[in-house]
């Protein structure tokens, strides 16, 4: 039976939640949240529902799991176990106390070689398992796409399922044990059932009676158990009468952890996991089939799964499509097309020799021309070849996935599972019963397994909670007509418990609920998943139900591209600033996340630093984007957005811009903190100190015609440590030295040619700080052949005297209007440049690319936009100029033959990176090697402040700098970014100071005609 949650308690800030959060703060060691943001953060999961928790924890131990399960028993509180919170199905979203594992139970055991397993605690994410496993040669391959989040505990609560599946099956086929936490405090070890003898005797009994369920419906389950691999709905009560295509144990015996397995948190706590492992395969080949149409590519795909592949995975023509307007994808996709395909299916073979995995390709090949398809397949053996495709493929659905407006692909038949020789014709009903609907649906995913993904586009505000049970009946029947499953890959949640009884019926159905009710009698685990469930289409439930509002506010920034309705059909979009948002387009740019988590990722891109040092679900993207959601809702009461809440959630995010390229539906949090910023200081005096920072251009003049001055605090400690006190920045900090000598006031006065090619935009930092740099590229550009102008203020610009700058000090401070008036003293100064073609170049990458960014959402009209393209940093420049075959820089080796170079997070945001490797690589002979590393943490003012300088040095030593110090002496540094150099050097002054330049400055050095020591400038 379900604990019936006390209402009182549910709805938070009274006395019985207050009870609940005060007896958890004496039990627990870990992080305990009663905040209404911090509920509302965690209200959501991947799926359309959001309903807010009671409270959260985030326990530092298995004993403060126990004792929160104690504390919640005793009062009567159900319990939500939660990982990374990916689950599309709001499985993990419920009015419970949430455990977030994926902070602190994170430990990971030693590999037992012989038995090819290992231990692993809840919250290990799976990529971290994996990188730990390669040395051994080992993997768990249990591959789910959001692998970079994705955690154990989670992937065994929903029994996960991998694009590999057909030859390593799911979660269930690849768990060996679990040990498991019961609400009433029982502790034991689930695993094969004749192991369990000396388990306690509330398990024992626990075991035998489970058993004597399966052994009563044995008839039932072979009735209404679907046969297929991929049936991840109900409870896995065919463990002592497998029904699935593959066994779950390779001897046949009855595995209790696999009851486990699939249970969505409702049965049990998992505190540990003991996982079979694989080897990795030495070698793989790809054979990309190229299909007339989606529908014959279905027919294939049961004879193409007859070789033995490891993966069959179909990728549709819209996605292909997709694919190709991205102007980085189209040669990958482009070589994997004959022709004008409908549908590719890329097909994975994995040998124990290179030969062996290509010699089944020769198979494959063979196999399509007894199918009539001769000359239809492309091999691909390259392993990078192989992962760009795969690739391809992952970006194909982000792109599905940014998709604006306020219809959105809705996941709740998206693995439906069919026997391979019924796929073509259920693909093609299931796209008339879409069309009948008004909508459409993109196909792609497990072609090998029967498991094809399609989410139709429905708006869950209007009609979309209709038009989903609607196409839910037409799925299901075609499902059950097919002998298939109606959940094969991501659970059963919110949106699918309702079906389990539809699908199992009524005697297994209540088998389920004796389960339930055996593990956990007084129902406090998760309830209303998979048994007792709500109704699919409870708009309560819903994230955006349609009584949903947003608090009409007047952005400072331009959002109108967001502000658009959706033809699903005709996949069109509604002229910008006509989608009826009453925040002008803010409030469905932020509604964009859709809290797929992949923010939580700790790969070789940027996104998300602040989480990376931090694991906090406040300090990630998607905690940000859900706060400023909450606020702007009115959730989090009047004024939200310029509240506590917001302000704290984007505290710690450096604007770093990895969001914007790196999350699937380009969620721009650095614009949004500009947002919130500006409307926040329209409430709030902004401090002295932001103040400061954010004029510095206007004051910079000033400081540096009195440098010793200006410098004086880098000298005086008393003055360092004042600076702390009355102004927040870090004494521990050295802050950037003014120079005498900026560049403007020496720069060649002739430089000013109204016929340039190129025009030097030399912003605030260079001019004063490093005005070195400028003559560098001067130098650069001069040995290119190039006539160069520097850009200097109009001539009817009443601010003449003072450098122009892009305004981005003022940006970061939200002061918008400030900024918009700096780029329009810039638009005026290079509108003459801009109107003859001149390219614009420029230094900091912080600075330039702000005109290709924030530029074009100030409201500057189409000056704005003419000049975007043609701003480019130097590097670019060059690049673009080598790439034309114009380039012809007289280049020699350098003493030094290694440059480790470190990107600006803005210039990995603009795909940047590649031109200033190869840019540095125009240097004979050297090797450059490119630091895996996220934001350097300095990220404008961030770093400089006291508040933050501990987050700052973090984030730079989680990879910066300790590549740096272990850089040999002689190896460049190689940095583009003002803040990344200085973090550079105060981070290593400790251990031997090291000194990074501009990539201009190598080139510079590198000039035959320059003499090194010359124009190294200081
Ligand atoms: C874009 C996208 C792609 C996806 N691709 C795949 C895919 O390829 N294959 C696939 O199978 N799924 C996929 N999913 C779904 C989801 O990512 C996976 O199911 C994933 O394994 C869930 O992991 P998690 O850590 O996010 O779990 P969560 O969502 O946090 O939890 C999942 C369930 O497990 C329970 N749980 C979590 N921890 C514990 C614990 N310690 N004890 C008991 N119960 C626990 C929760 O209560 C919940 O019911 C995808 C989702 C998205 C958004
Ligand atoms: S911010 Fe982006 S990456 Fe993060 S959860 Fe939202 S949509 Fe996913
Ligand atoms: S801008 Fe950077 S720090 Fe801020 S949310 Fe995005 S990735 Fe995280």
């Amino acid at each position: 039976m379900n604990a019936p949650l006390p209402s009182s308690v549910a709805l938070g800030g009274n006395p019985a939640a207050a009870d609940l959060e005060r007896q958890l703060r004496q039990a627990v060691g870990g992080e305990v949240m009663f905040d209404a943001a911090s509920r509302g953060r965690y209200a959501t999961d991947a799926s359309i529902y959001q309903v807010e928790p009671v409270g959260v924890i985030v326990p530092r131990t298995h004993a403060d799991v126990r004792a929160a399960v104690e504390v919640c028993r005793e009062l009567g509180v159900p319990v939500l176990p939660r990982g990374a919170g990916s689950s599309q199905c709001g499985q993990t979203v419920g009015a419970a106390l949430v455990v977030d594992a994926s902070k602190h139970l994170t430990k990971i055991g030693d590999v037992d070689r012989s038995a090819m397993t290992i231990d692993v605690e809840p919250g290990v994410v799976l990529d971290r398992l994996n990188a730990t496993l390669r040395p051994h040669g080992l993997w768990f391959p249990v591959d789910v796409s959001t692998s970079a989040q994705a955690t154990i505990g989670g992937m065994a609560g929903n029994n996960s399922c991998g694009s590999r599946s057909i030859r390593y099956g799911n979660m269930v086929h690849n768990v060996v044990a679990i040990d498991a936490l019961l609400a009433d405090g029982t502790e034991g070890r689930f695993e094969a059932q004749d192991a369990m003898a000396a388990a306690s005797p509330r398990v024992r009994d626990l075991a035998a009676a489970l058993a004597a369920i399966g052994a009563r419906e044995r008839d039932e389950i072979e009735r209404r158990v679907p046969k297929v691999l991929r049936r991840v709905g109900g409870y896995n009560i065919d463990v002592f009468h497998p029904q699935s295509e593959r066994p779950y144990t390779s001897d046949g015996r009855a595995n209790l952890a696999h009851l486990l397995v699939g249970s969505e948190g409702t049965l049990a706590w998992t505190r540990a996991l003991t996982l079979q492992l694989a080897p990795l395969p030495p070698h793989r080949a790809l054979g990309v089939v190229n299909f007339p149409t989606l529908y014959r590519a279905m027919q294939c795909a049961g004879d193409i799964v007859t070789l033995a592949p490891t993966a069959v995975e179909l990728v549709d023509r819209t996605m292909i499509e997709l694919a190709r307007a991205n102007p980085a994808f189209r040669p990958t996709i482009d070589a994997a097309l004959i022709g004008a395909p409908d549908a590719i299916l890329l097909v994975e073979f994995i040998g124990t020799t290179r030969a062996e995995a290509i010699a089944q390709l020769d198979r494959l090949v063979e196999l399509m021309g007894g199918l009539g398809l001769a000359g239809s397949v492309v091999a691909m053996t390259d392993a990078s070849v192989q992962k760009a495709l795969w690739d391809v493929r992952k970006a194909g659905l982000n792109i599905m996935m940014s998709m604006k407006g306020d219809g959105k692909p809705v996941s709740f038949i998206e693995d439906c599972a069919v026997p391979l020789p019924h796929l073509a014709d259920y693909v093609a009903r299931l796209s008339e019963v879409f069309a009948r609907h008004g909508t459409r649906g993109t196909w792609y995913a497990h072609a090998s397994v029967g498991t094809l993904h399609v989410r139709p586009i429905l708006d869950m505000r209007r009609d979309g909670a209709a038009k989903m049970r609607a196409i839910a009946e037409e799925a299901s029947a075609m499902v059950r007509e097919y002998k298939g499953a109606f959940s094969g890959e991501h659970g059963d949640g919110l949106v699918r418990s309702e079906w389990v009884a539809w699908q199992f019926g009524p005697r297994l159905t209540r088998a389920f609920e004796e389960i339930k009710a055996l593990f956990d009698p007084a129902g406090l685990m998760n309830p209303g998943k998979i048994v007792r469930a709500t109704k699919m289409d409870d708009a309560s439930l819903f994230r955006f139900p349609p009584a949903y509002r947003v608090v009409p506010i007047v952005p400072a920034l331009d959002w109108s591209a967001w502000n658009v309705d959706h033809d699903p059909v005709a996949d069109t979009l509604t002229p910008p600033g006509t989608g009826g948002d009453p925040a002008d387009g803010f409030a469905k740019a932020v509604e964009m996340c859709n809290n797929n988590g992949h923010c939580r990722k700790f790969d070789a891109g940027t996104m998300c630093p602040s989480y990376r040092v931090t694991r906090d679900e406040k300090h990630v993207t998607r905690g940000r984007a859900n706060t400023l959601r909450l606020a702007l809702s009115g959730a989090l009461g009047p004024d939200a957005l310029t509240g506590d809440a917001v302000r704290e959630a984007l505290d710690l995010c450096v604007s770093c811009k990895g969001c914007r390229r790196e999350c699937p539906t380009g969620v721009d949090m650095a614009k949004m903190k500009i947002e919130a910023r500006h409307q926040w200081q329209a409430a709030h005096p902004l401090p002295l100190r932001d103040r400061a920072i954010a004029h510095l251009p206007r004051w910079a003049p000033l400081a540096a015609r009195m440098p010793w001055l200006a410098n004086a605090r880098n000298r005086w400690r008393w003055l360092a440590r004042f600076g702390e006190r009355h102004l927040g920045i870090a004494a521990a900090r050295s802050l950037p030295a003014w120079r005498r000598d900026t560049f403007l006031r020496n720069a060649p006065r002739d430089d000013g040619h109204g016929d340039a090619d190129v025009v030097l935009f030399v912003d605030t930092f260079t001019e004063y700080f490093e005005p070195e740099n400028a003559h560098a590229a001067l130098a650069v550009l001069a040995a290119g052949g190039y006539r160069v102008a520097v850009a200097r203020p109009a001539a009817d610009d009443a601010d003449r005297a003072r450098p122009l700058c892009c305004g981005r000090t003022y940006l970061a401070a939200g002061m918008v209007d400030a900024a918009r008036h700096e780029a329009q003293r810039l638009l005026a100064a290079l509108r003459p440049h801009v109107a003859r073609g001149a390219t614009i170049v420029g230094l900091e990458p912080a600075c330039l690319l702000t005109l290709r960014d924030e530029f074009l959402a100030l409201g500057l009209g189409t000056e704005a936009g003419a000049l975007a393209p043609r701003a480019l940093l130097i590097e670019e420049f060059l690049d673009r100029e080598r790439a034309a075959g114009r380039l012809a820089l007289p280049l020699r080796a350098l003493p030094q033959t290694r440059a480790v170079l470190h990107g600006h997070c803005h210039q990995k945001a603009f795909d940047a990176m590649d031109a200033t490797e190869r840019v540095l690589a125009l240097v004979p002979g050297l090797v450059v090697d490119v630091v895996a590393s996220s934001c350097c943490g300095m990220a404008g003012s961030f770093g400089y402040e006291a508040a933050h300088y501990d987050v700052s040095l973090r984030m730079a030593e989680a990879a910066l700098l300790p590549a740096v110090r272990t850089a040999a002496a002689d190896t460049l540094i190689v940095a583009d970014g003002t803040s990344c150099r200085h973090q550079i050097a105060d981070g290593t002054r400790a251990s031997g100071a090291r000194e990074a330049v501009h990539v201009v400055r190598v080139l510079a050095r590198a000039l035959q005609r320059i003499d090194a020591t010359s124009s190294s400038g200081s």
